[in-house]
């Protein structure tokens, strides 16, 4: 009856930016499913149902517990049309949809030609149509031109797409910190992305890095690539000139480029560097290992912008924008704010200026994994 109905279950909120979510996931035997549905939906190019998926699997990540019932569930936000799989797992332990996907040859293909660097579901797709199946056969496909990204991708596979550590993180961080000292002592260098939100382990390692004085951070990452080359560390570079332009009001499409110079390179660790962070292949005492490492340089009056667009989760990020955009009617992007209702750039210094002017209690990138 109205009144005297007790409201005791704390309510979750349908945007990721206002969760609190660790690197501890006690729901990982959902998340993985979802993870996998919304991974077919993309390779499809179905984009609202893919997004659901990962919405829905964002909101288990988020709890405290794991679900044990489907009950549970009924006061999570986002999560209705996701039942059958919830209730299959719960009852079975794996969901008939999830396994359909797994044997299904043309996922497994996509999945695996993605898995290089330098080839996107675009690529693989055209592959798979050309009826390549393995590395193998796509290599010696006569009609199949590699980019330098995709040669590059293919020749470091093995540990590229062996994960991350921390101590390696560290390692590299240390070695572009001592670079950009020599170009100028007033450079700001920050770990960024997965790692700065605490992960033991990524795909790659992120960093801003600029300058304190603005402007003198444009010829920075240049400089940067051209000694890791002269230290002979330099294994791949893709840079990509800044076309930043402040005028220009956010861009509400997440999965667009921020306009930022930018560098996605590979790097070469050497193995003495770090005390246990390298795990060579049986047989394989090469003592260095090819990394994955993304640059990315912003003026310093958007250092926060950037930082808070770089740090990640995809998912906090797609959230906060969406967050922005519905409930305040503001533009948020990597590089500005933008009040569409008093038609004005909000400016912000630190991550938590911006979280200010939204509304938002701050999470901590630790608290991002969303
Ligand atoms: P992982 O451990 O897999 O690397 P991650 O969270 O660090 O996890 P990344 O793909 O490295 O994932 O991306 C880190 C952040 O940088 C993401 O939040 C994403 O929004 C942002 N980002 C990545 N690539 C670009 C890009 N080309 N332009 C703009 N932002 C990007
Ligand atoms: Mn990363
Ligand atoms: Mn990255």
């Amino acid at each position: 009856p109205e009144g005297c109905t007790p409201t005791a279950v704390a309510t979750v909120s349908q945007y990721a930016c206002q969760r609190r979510t660790t690197t501890e996931n006690n729901n990982k035997i959902f998340t993985d499913a979802f993870e996998v549905l919304a991974e077919n939906y993309e390779f499809n190019e179905l984009e609202g149902p893919c997004l659901a998926f990962r919405r829905a699997a964002s909101v288990l990540k988020s709890l405290p517990a794991a679900v044990r019932r489907l009950e549970a569930t009924n006061n999570l936000p986002c999560l209705g049309e996701h039942a059958k799989t919830v209730i299959d797992i719960l009852q079975y332990g794996c969901s008939c949809d999830v396994e359909k996907v797994l044997s299904d040859e043309r996922y497994q293909t996509l999945k695996l030609f993605t898995s290089v660097f330098g080839v996107g579901p675009k690529t693989a797709e055209k592959w798979y149509r050309r009826g390549l199946r393995s590395f193998s056969e796509a290599l010696a496909d006569p009609s199949i031109q590699l980019n330098r990204m995709q040669q590059c991708g293919f020749l470091h596979y093995g540990d590229i797409s062996r994960p991350v550590s921390k101590a390696e993180a560290q390692a590299l961080t240390n070695i572009i910190d001592e670079v950009i000292r020599t170009i100028t002592p007033d450079a700001v260098l920050a770990l960024t992305g997965g790692f700065r939100r605490g992960k033991e382990f990524g795909h790659d390692v992120d960093f801003i890095l600029t300058t304190l004085e603005l402007g003198k951070e444009e010829n920075l990452l240049q400089s940067v690539v051209r000694k890791l080359k002269k230290q002979g560390l330099l294994l791949f570079c893709d840079y990509q000139v800044s076309n930043f332009d402040m005028s220009k009001l956010p861009c509400h499409n997440f999965e667009a480029m921020d306009y930022f110079a930018k560098c996605f390179l590979i790097l070469r660790l050497e193995g003495s560097l770090v005390e246990g962070g390298l795990h060579p292949a049986e047989g394989d005492c090469r003592g260095w290992k090819a990394v994955r490492v993304d640059l990315v340089s912003p003026p310093m009056d958007r250092y926060a912008f950037a930082l808070l667009g770089w740090s990640g989760s995809r998912q906090f990020e797609r959230d906060l924008r969406r967050f922005a955009r519905v409930e305040r009617r503001m533009l948020l992007d990597n590089h500005a704010l933008y009040d569409k209702t008093k038609k004005e750039f909000l400016a912000a210094t630190t991550e938590k200026d911006i979280f200010a002017h939204l509304g938002v209690e701050y999470i901590e990138p630790w608290q991002r994994n969303a």
